[in-house]
């Protein structure tokens, strides 16, 4: 009896011990992360590695290049101070909360809209940036906004795991949807013919259609996506964190430097309606 209780004892000793060690007994919920992250001096964020001007691979020096992946860079610094360091795993709009939610990641930001569904499984930030959804059409197509999609024969292509391929189901209920694994083979396919348009927001179209002159974007915006920077629910401290440097940045213009380097060239792009 005595030795099966110090048996017992023994056990729940170590077992307290290994949890304490490698913090394996603890939740992701139960995880500061903020702390965490100010004790390693680094934020690891989700980014897009196939969207241009927002989170794309620099194939030349191995480097993931955007509007997201610099205001990413810049929160890290007002969250850490000028040594923290941000690193960067790549997202899809499919992965980004599959690998939040198993702790790969500390936070997205991602071109992810706030959504009232997305906003029940993680946090949001305060919106950083105003999108909305537009089309991507051949410059010869007769499709002049959402309207002309929604008939019978029209294939609209959209990306997994965007609010996009819902929206456009609202939008042109009588269109076919089909849905790629990421922007990249998105744009392949509208490229290929497979669809007559290919929808998303109009910063990630206007992205595309910089870089191939073949294709514009039309339509305007049918739908509003402000984007906001997601984090595990139970993390409050650190979306104050990330609000509160949005802020600075805003108010000291590092916000407003970082539109004009990212959208002041974009030909059919309104950059100004984008400062803040
Ligand atoms: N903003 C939209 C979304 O969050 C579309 C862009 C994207 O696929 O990330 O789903």
């Amino acid at each position: 009896m005595r030795r099966r209780f110090k048996l017992a004892t023994l056990t729940a000793a170590l077992c307290l011990l290994l949890v304490s060690l490698s913090g394996c007994g603890q939740s992701l919920a139960q995880k500061d992360i903020l702390q965490l992250d100010r004790h390693s001096n680094e934020i690891t964020w989700g980014v897009k590695a196939d969207t241009k001007l927002f989170g794309l691979m620099d194939v030349r020096d191995n480097q993931i290049k955007g509007f997201d992946v610099d205001m990413a860079k810049h929160i890290t610094k007002h969250i850490l101070g000028t040594k923290g360091q941000a690193k960067f795993i790549q997202v899809t709009s499919q992965s980004r909360i599959p690998l939040l939610k198993n702790g790969n990641i500390d936070a997205i930001i991602a071109t992810m809209t706030i959504t009232p569904e997305r906003a029940k499984i993680v946090d949001f930030s305060n919106s950083y940036f105003d999108a909305g959804q537009s089309l991507l059409v051949p410059n010869g197509s007769d499709i002049k906004n959402v309207r002309d999609l929604n008939k019978p024969g029209m294939t609209v292509l959209g990306v997994v795991g965007a609010n996009s391929v819902q929206n456009i189901k609202k939008y042109a209920p009588k269109a076919r949807v089909l849905e790629l694994q990421d922007y990249a083979q998105a744009l392949t396919s509208l490229k290929a013919g497979q669809g007559q348009a290919l929808t998303t927001d109009n910063g990630i179209l206007y992205g595309m259609a910089v870089q191939n002159p073949g294709f514009k974007v039309v339509g305007g915006t049918f739908t509003k996506e402000p984007y906001g920077v997601a984090v595990n629910k139970g993390q409050r401290p650190f979306v104050r964190e990330i609000n509160k440097a949005i802020k600075e940045m805003q108010a000291d213009g590092e916000y407003n430097a970082l539109i004009k380097k990212w959208f002041g060239n974009v030909p059919g792009f309104n950059y100004k309606e984008l400062e803040r």
